[in-house]
Order: structure tokens, then C-alpha cells, then sequence
């Protein structure tokens, strides 16, 4: 698959620019999917999972449930993938849905591991988030609901799409090519 091919530094990102250019800014996305405006088709291209909290805690460990079932958040700096630079796909802990790839993740400083985009627009759902007093936009897996992280733009990061999927470890896997 030409995505997986290496590129060498600084070349463009196949897909980047042109998919940031025709999407709606973050904002707008999470304001629609909050009024409920957004299409809904683009949110269920992908298999729905749906399990019972029972099943759910079953399936994951504590850790796991707090963080992908109740959008908990891992300490900064101790998750297993913060500052992995290993190939591969990253797939959503709970389900197995796809994510994000290597090739889109960067060093932030942040202390989650960070990417500056998924690897398709409708992999993840976008929600706006008040929790914290102020406004920021959760990230959900699209197949299962289940919370990943956040996503923050403008903060300067020197990467295509001047964005940053803050996105916990233990809500990813890892698939090593
Ligand atoms: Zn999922």
C-alpha cells in the first residue's frame, strides 16, 4: 500500500493539505456533531460495535475501561507508546478499528503520544468538550464510542496540519509492520 511507504524527510504528506482543505475546521466538525447536524452516514461507514458495560468491563482491563469506557486520561509520560517510533498501524484497544498509522505520529513533548492526523477522517468522531471549564474537542473511536483523546490545532507544531491527536496509549495497539 503506497501509505505505508516511507517518505523521505520533509517530503509533503500524500494526503494531508488536501484533506485538511476540504474538511471543516475542527471546531465547526465538533459544533456539528454536537448539534447533531453533522451527516450522520459519515459516522456509521464503519461496523458499529456495540457491547454492555458487563461486556465491556470483561473485555478490557481497569485501566482500559477507566480510560476508553469513562474518558479517563493516563499520567502523562508513563504510557507504553508516548515516544514509540516503531512502523505499524495504530488500532483501537477496544475494538481493532484502525486509527492512526506511524507515519503520522510526531514528538510533541506532551507526554502522550501525539499525531497530526488519523489515518481517514470518519476512523474517529469528534465531540465537543466543556469538562475541564474550558473547550476542547474529545476524540472517540467511530466504530465503538470508545474515548481515545483529544485534538488541539494552532499550537505551532511543525507538522501538516498544525494539529495534535493527543491520544492515550492504553486506548491504542499497536500493529508492527
Ligand atoms: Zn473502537
Amino acid at each position: 500500500m503506497a501509505r505505508r511507504e516511507a517518505r523521505p524527510a520533509g517530503a509533503a504528506c500524500p494526503f494531508g493539505r488536501r484533506h485538511a482543505g476540504t474538511t471543516p475546521g475542527l471546531g465547526e466538525r465538533a459544533r456539528r456533531l454536537a448539534t447533531g447536524t453533522w451527516p450522520p452516514g459519515s459516522l456509521t461507514t464503519m461496523g458499529k460495535v456495540e457491547l454492555s458495560e458487563q461486556e465491556w468491563r470483561d473485555r478490557l482491563s481497569p485501566e482500559e475501561y477507566h480510560v476508553l469506557r469513562e474518558a479517563g486520561t493516563e499520567a502523562p509520560f508513563t504510557g507504553e507508546y508516548t515516544d514509540t517510533e516503531t512502523k505499524g498501524v495504530y488500532t483501537c484497544r477496544a475494538c481493532g478499528a484502525e486509527l492512526f498509522r506511524s507515519n503520522a505520529k510526531f514528538h510533541s513533548g506532551c507526554g502522550w503520544p501525539s499525531f497530526y492526523q488519523p489515518t481517514e477522517g470518519d476512523a474517529v468522531i469528534l465531540i465537543e468538550d466543556r469538562s475541564l471549564g474550558r473547550v476542547r474537542t474529545e476524540v472517540r473511536c467511530a466504530s465503538c464510542n470508545s474515548h481515545l483523546g483529544h485534538v488541539f490545532e494552532g499550537e505551532g507544531y511543525d507538522v501538516p496540519t498544525d494539529q495534535r491527536w493527543c491520544i492515550n496509549s492504553v486506548s491504542l495497539a499497536l500493529d508492527e509492520e
